[in-house]
């Protein structure tokens, strides 16, 4: 049975696409090739990379460092930095008081979340698009959230850092937040 053709989320055209976080993504943005959907949906991309050494003693290496910034135009009132739980980590108090009833099980398990404030990220964080994007994002590192953008680091001693792989998750998390935040209404919180 042939797929039904959709439109993608990035750059609008027509086509057979993949379903990335939540959304219909073609071959090209798939790629990193992300300028007309960064237009079409008013948000900025930063990036900077570094090089530099890690580890101590005889197992120092040099590691490569690539940092991906989206900024997108409607504000949220949700700060907070998602990263896999490790070790002793426990979901932070926040999280436990704010979703007493657990509806997001796999989620729940696997993300930390701190540093959150704001009454908007409860909101944020039930959207499953949200969700699909940022545990792509905390497999390969970690991902923040301010007022308005959010940030990828990685750093890697074994491959050069992918652009695409932070860069497209990174953006269709900007478009889900973008999407969100127009939902909210301004005078909340
Ligand atoms: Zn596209």
């Amino acid at each position: 049975m042939p797929l039904p053709s959709s439109a993608c989320v990035l750059c609008g055209k027509d086509g057979l696409h993949d379903r990335v976080c939540g959304f219909d993504l073609c071959s090209v943005c798939g790629f990193g090739n992300l300028d007309s959907g960064l237009e079409r949906w008013g948000l900025t991309l930063e990036q900077r990379r570094w090089r530099e050494q890690v580890g101590s003693g005889d197992n120092k290496s040099m590691a490569d460092g690539l940092e991906v910034k989206v900024s997108f135009p409607t504000k949220l009132a949700a700060q907070a930095h998602f990263r896999q739980e490790t070790g002793f980590d426990r979901l932070g108090q926040w999280w436990k008081a704010t979703e007493p009833q657990g509806d997001e099980p796999l989620f729940d398990r696997a993300i930390f979340v701190d540093e959150s404030s704001g009454a908007d990220l409860t909101t944020i964080v039930r959207d499953e698009g949200v969700q699909t994007a940022i545990m792509e994002l905390v497999a390969t590192g970690g991902v923040r959230l301010g007022d308005g953008w959010v940030r990828a680091r990685r750093l890697s001693s074994m491959a050069y850092p992918e652009f695409s792989e932070t860069a497209v998750p990174l953006v269709l998390l900007a478009v889900h937040l973008e999407t969100c935040a127009q939902l909210i209404p301004p005078d909340k919180g």
